[in-house]
């Protein structure tokens, strides 16, 4: 495989998918001294075949706003591969999103997907739609109106879909009911479901609850621990919750968290009171973080500032793809920041990742760090295939074996021969050759 050929080829084909391209580029520079070891992948011309979507919906969604105006928005669904199990993954609904996010998302889900171990291929939907200052009868018209055109395409054992930026228990709730009176089955065609009809325990949890044992992992190796750590979190929606909560309870201090409006120095760390207040911030559908100074004296807020500009030991991006670039790297190196676990998928750009790696610091990309939440997805499916449901100490467990395992994966693929662990090399190598395994021997289709 020549990388800058095939980069060539796709920026020429897809000219206007930067995000698309940023995320195949960083996976085949990881992969390619591995598949090049490997003439029978070259052969089946699996880079190729791996790069282009199994196949991708696009739909008209209209709904009638409380004005009782019309509104029309786009979805999308992009079936990517299906190598190892069905299509799996989110839907995002975000103004920002089109096929680029969509693609890049989709692509990264596949090697995530096989790093869990569980047999689920990659997707990944959404819409244009923006949840911002909707009222709950809004998102669910919406939420029915979108379900009325995708639902032919999804199904328990074909394409199972979750939530992702925009879309939490709530929309899919709406989704839900909107595909079961549609199908008329009760089935686990979407994950992240309500506790009383199919959800799995620990699934609202999972995506930050998993992050935090990942970077335990990476500490643990290290001989250090996550305890009396000071922690900066970018975001304020359920994953940045999750991971808020479990690195305090496991004794680090998040001493920031951050929305588009600014960042919260809480040099105090999280306590109960705070942690519930996060998850009413991000119900109330504003996308502000301020409100959390003036409940809280104890914090400050600084308007337009970035959760990076906090002196940190441990940085977490949490909210959306390439939100920490090479700048942001550089105030965080200067500060003394020792180790960034990405958890929203692809949050740092190629710069700061350059930049981590080149400090040796402890680096790990999201389709390890956040497997968590789709690895418990994956659970959830199985619970609803054998119709019973696990108590969260056992979901926690196998939440725990599965991060651990994906940790293991990443050294074993990823130990560079001075010792350093290129965790973002160990995931995409683990997680391709699963993948173009399975490929290879499933033929030509
Ligand atoms: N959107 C999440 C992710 O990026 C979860 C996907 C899922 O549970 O299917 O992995």
């Amino acid at each position: 495989m020549d990388t800058s050929e095939i980069m060539t080829r796709l920026r020429v084909k897809y000219a206007n998918e930067k995000e698309y391209l940023q995320a195949v580029q960083e996976v085949l520079e990881t992969i390619e001294d591995v598949y090049n070891r490997h003439p029978e992948f070259e052969e089946a011309r699996i880079i190729e075949r791996l790069v282009e979507p199994d196949r991708i919906f696009t739909f008209k969604v209209t709904w009638v706003d409380d004005n009782g105006d019309i509104q029309t928005n786009t979805g999308y669904r992009v079936q990517f591969n299906s190598a190892i199990g069905p299509y799996k993954g989110g839907l995002r609904f975000h103004p920002s999103v089109n096929l680029s996010i969509l693609k890049f998302l989709g692509f990264e889900q596949i090697f995530k997907n096989a790093l869990t171990t569980l047999p689920m291929g990659g997707g990944k939907g959404g819409s244009d739609f923006n949840p911002k200052g909707k009222s709950d009868a809004e998102i669910m018209r919406f939420c029915q109106a979108f379900m009325l055109e995708l639902w032919r395409n999804i199904g328990p054992d074909t394409d199972v879909p979750a939530g992702d930026v925009g879309v939490g228990g709530r929309e899919i709730g709406y989704l839900f009911g909107m595909y079961k009176k549609l199908a008329r089955e009760h089935t686990g065609v979407l994950t992240g479901k309500g506790m009383t009809w199919g959800g799995s325990l620990i699934r609202p949890e999972a995506t930050g609850f998993g992050a935090v044992y990942f970077v335990q992992h990476m500490l643990h190796l290290q001989g250090k621990d996550i305890k009396g750590r000071n922690v900066a979190i970018s975001g304020f929606g359920n994953v940045a919750w999750g991971a808020a909560t479990k690195a305090t309870q496991l004794g680090a201090h998040v001493i920031a968290i951050s929305g588009p409006d600014g960042v919260i120095y809480n040099p105090e760390g999280m306590n109960d009171e705070k942690l519930a207040y996060m998850l009413e911030l991000r119900s109330s559908n504003n996308d502000v973080v301020a409100p959390f100074a003036e409940k809280f004296p104890d914090a400050v807020f600084y308007p337009g500032k970035k959760a990076w500009s906090i002196k940190c030991d441990i940085a977490m991006p949490c909210a959306y793809q390439n939100e920490l670039t090479g700048e942001d790297a550089a105030e965080l190196l200067a500060n003394g920041t020792w180790c960034c676990a990405e958890v929203s998928n692809m949050g740092c750009t190629p710069e700061a990742i350059a930049a981590f790696q080149k400090a040796r610091i402890l680096f790990a990309p999201g389709k390890a760090v956040n497997a968590g939440g789709v690895a418990t997805s994956g659970l959830e499916m199985t619970q609803n295939a054998m119709h019973i449901s696990w108590s969260a100490e056992e979901v926690d467990r196998k939440l725990h074996e599965i991060m651990s395992n994906i940790h293991k994966s990443c050294v074993q693929y990823g130990t560079q021969p001075d010792g350093y662990v290129n965790y973002l090399k160990g995931a995409n190598v683990a997680g391709f050759m699963k993948v173009a395994t399975a490929m290879l021997e499933q033929g030509v289709i």
